[in-house]
């Protein structure tokens, strides 16, 4: 029996894991008490990570659609040479632009995609990239590019040293905290409350942390923007507002045009709007100005929650309500302030660390792109998830639109509104690659499937939530066990995949997947070299690769990486500082300490300052205003979501130890809607919108707010050749086939998935 140190891969919390393995079997996971991040917190997905690995229904070999259309298993020469032929008739007849590219979620936590999809997308020269994070975060990296000059320049609760916590839309004791790496939330938020820190949490479902929480405000659904501009209202009136440090760092008028956008939105005006009373709003604005330290910090709920509006229709209102949380912020003094909001400092580097400190580009916001069809804009070069069906199955009369699509470790059709369509949509390409661990709804139309090794079979590194961390750390987790037969390392997949595309694409030789990764090491090299804030500005590129040699692949690129980052040893030039080697040498990992004051270098605005009230923002508050004189009525039920804690997303329901007790998938109503609507606890009912119908079990408790109506998302496993018997036997039903396409939010090209009104009746 053997024991290894690996940290866990499947969530944002990153835990340590220690997993003990026993002939080439996990035997045990536990928490790795000497883990420098996490200090043995574990969740039962992180226990159960062995049966991931052993799952019979995760695809070992690739697999390729025969001539009868059904998905065989085959080698990876056979795969690879039916893409070359595939992608290379639909290059030659209809463009890259007919090209398109869905990334997942789970490539943020993987650091063979963080490090070579960049190269990937290059060489397919498509200027139509989908992701999750348009149903997801985009509204927050929005509103902080524009104020801070980055989508990853997001200042995260400095939850360890915070006196008050407010919440919203959010639920970390479930969630395990997002867009805020931070594991052990249940143990980070006891700790707040025995230092007589106080939590408050803004959500219309009292959820676990709110059942934590000292307080709960059971707010209207898309009430957020509403509510934050009222506390923002009552710090500026009541002359509360004292905004410590960053107040310096401030744009010219910025302040002044906060104080004049919150003028109308008093506590009063936002009571319809928000359901919470106007007393309670200000006595929260003084308790955030009262406390010795404070944050704000909102997710999903603020991201992808709209208002219900009389017409029918939803109001998007993520970005505004994501710009809203740092304002407040902002007026508490928060920002940059040890027991507030502050910002990470990654050992590997990201955008909040290159370029020159202080200054930056900013960000174009929205994106000067459009989609074909709706002509909806880009945001950080994506086009919305909510457009992709459309691009696909939408004629023009030049012929234009998508003809081949690359899903890279996605689930759309369940992650993405109006999946049916999409799942329509999928079936007229001519072309369909997907790099995943199982035949799913999406990878269930593909021509070719390309499957990763089990997550225990592969390094790890959290390149980029060390970006969102509330604790600077440096981990570096070797694999856990070796491939099986015919298992292929993923960053190998993916520079053979950039082979062919830039092959096909330049009409030039094919270049080996060598070749591929020796561009991509130059590549980081040089941009170490040339950037003034890395340790190795000024350096030849050559003597770098020379200096790393003979690491190739993930190591070689993290080590570049680590060696011109903030911590590294600059190739010699800081001899105590890090290198890969070192990182490796403590299995636990390095503790590089709380969060540190970072403005004003933190900055990459191209003015230079905080800029408090992007003009997009401020429009898109004024454009609420019109709501205060007279408020949408509440329609009877609306939709909210869920998060599970023995669920990830779409894609661990075939985890037999993770199925079954509160691991569901049900509609939850509160009592005296289910009274009115006839309905009783576990009676089977149609929920419904003008999109779609779906059926499932209704779980009736007073944990939602009258009139909310609470679904999670991920499922709807009912096709019969998807995942395996697992997840089948409790197939529930996918969510996102309730939702339009039709509303997103434009500052963020992000889809509302909550607060439209629906229908539920009994089956
Ligand atoms: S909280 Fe997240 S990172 Fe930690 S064990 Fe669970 S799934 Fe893994």
């Amino acid at each position: 029996m053997t024991e290894h140190l690996h940290v866990c891969p499947l969530c944002e919390a990153t835990c340590g894991l220690a997993i003990s393995v026993d002939d080439g079997e996990v035997a045990g996971v536990r928490g790795d008490d000497e883990d420098v991040f996490s200090h043995g917190y574990v969740c039962p997905k992180g226990t159960l990570i062995g049966q991931l690995h052993d799952d019979p229904d995760r695809l070992r070999t690739p697999m390729i659609r025969d001539a009868g259309g059904r998905l065989v298993p085959a080698t990876w020469e056979a795969a690879f040479d039916l893409i070359h032929e595939r992608l290379r008739s639909v290059v030659t007849e209809h463009g890259t632009e007919s090209l398109a590219v869905f990334l997942g979620n789970p490539n943020v936590h993987n650091v063979s995609s963080t490090l070579y999809l960049p190269a990937l997308l290059r060489a397919l020269g498509t200027p139509n990239r989908f992701t999750a994070s348009t149903v997801d975060q985009f509204p927050k990296q929005a509103a902080s590019a524009l104020m801070f000059g980055t989508g990853l320049s997001v200042a995260v609760p400095d939850i360890d040293r915070t006196d008050y916590l407010l919440i919203l839309g959010a639920n970390p004791l479930v969630s395990n905290g997002s867009m805020m790496t931070a594991a052990d939330m249940p143990g980070r938020i006891r700790a707040l409350r025995t230092r007589g820190g106080r939590l408050v949490v803004v959500d219309p479902v009292r959820t676990q942390t709110a059942r934590a929480a000292d307080e709960h405000l059971a707010i209207r659904p898309g009430g957020d923007a509403f509510l934050l501009a009222a506390i923002a209202h009552t710090l500026v009136t009541e002359r509360l507002t004292d905004l410590g440090a960053a107040h310096a760092h401030l744009a010219n008028e910025s302040l002044a045009a906060v104080q004049s956008a919150v003028d109308p939105f008093t506590p009063e005006a936002v009571q319809p709007l928000t359901g919470v009373e106007a007393g309670t709003i200000r006595r929260i604005a003084r308790e955030l100005a009262a406390a010795p330290s404070a944050a704000v910090y909102g997710r999903m709920g603020t991201t992808t929650t709209g208002l219900a509006l009389a017409d029918g229709s939803t109001l998007p209102v993520g970005t505004v309500a994501s710009w809203l949380i740092d304002v407040v912020n902002a007026l508490i003094g928060a920002v940059d302030s040890p027991g507030g909001v502050m910002w990470a400092l990654p050992a590997f580097g990201g955008p909040t660390t290159e370029g020159t400190p202080g200054v930056g580009r900013g960000a174009t916001i929205p994106g000067r792109r459009r989609t074909r069809v709706r002509g909806l804009p880009s945001v950080f070069g994506e086009f919305p998830a909510a457009a992709l069906a459309e691009e696909i199955d939408t004629p023009s009369e030049d012929g234009r639109r998508l003809r081949a699509l690359i899903t890279i470790a996605g689930n759309p059709v369940l992650s993405t509104p109006d999946g049916r369509r999409l799942d329509r949509a999928l079936d007229s390409l001519d072309l369909m690659i997907s790099l995943d661990g199982y035949v799913n709804e999406t990878t269930r139309h593909a021509h070719v499937i390309l499957p990763p090794p089990s997550p225990l079979a592969r390094t790890h590194v959290d390149v980029v939530f060390a970006n969102l961390a509330v604790r600077n750390t440096v981990r570096y987790s070797p694999p856990v066990l070796q491939p099986g037969p015919g298992e292929r390392d993923e960053s190998d997949t993916i520079m053979r995949l950039t082979a062919i595309a830039f092959g096909i694409v330049t009409g030039s030789t094919e270049p080996r997947a060598e070749d591929v990764d020796d561009l991509v090491a130059l590549t980081v090299a040089q941009q170490a070299v040339a950037d003034e804030a890395s340790r190795a500005h000024g350096l030849d590129a050559g003597d770098l690769l020379a200096a790393v040699a003979p690491l190739r692949g993930v190591d070689r690129l993290l080590d570049l990486r680590l060696r011109s980052g903030p911590y590294g040893d600059g190739f010699g030039r800081h001899p105590e500082g890090l290198t890969l080697a070192r990182v490796r040498s403590a299995p636990h990992g390095i503790d590089l300490g709380p969060l540190r004051p970072r403005l004003p270098e933190v900055l990459r605005t191209a003015s230079g300052r905080i800029e408090l009230a992007p003009a997009q923002l401020v429009a898109a508050l004024g454009a609420l205003a019109p709501l205060l004189d007279e408020a949408p009525p509440e329609p009877s039920l609306v939709l909210v979501g869920r998060r599970q804690l023995r669920s990830n997303n779409s894609w661990m329901h075939n985890v037999p130890g993770l199925s079954g007790g509160s691991n569901a998938c049900t509609v939850q109503l509160h009592p005296d809607d289910a009274a009115r609507l006839g309905i009783t606890d576990g009676m089977t009912v149609r929920v419904s919108t003008e999109v779609g119908a779906v059926t499932v079990p209704a779980e009736v408790t007073d944990r939602v707010r009258t009139g909310v109506a609470c679904m999670p998302h991920g499922w709807g496993h009912a096709a019969p050749d998807v995942w395996g018997t697992t997840a089948r036997a409790r197939a529930g039903a996918n969510v996102n086939e309730l939702v339009t396409s039709a509303a997103v939010d434009v500052l963020s090209g992000t889809a509302v998935l909550g607060g439209m009104a629906i229908q539920v009746t009994p089956a």
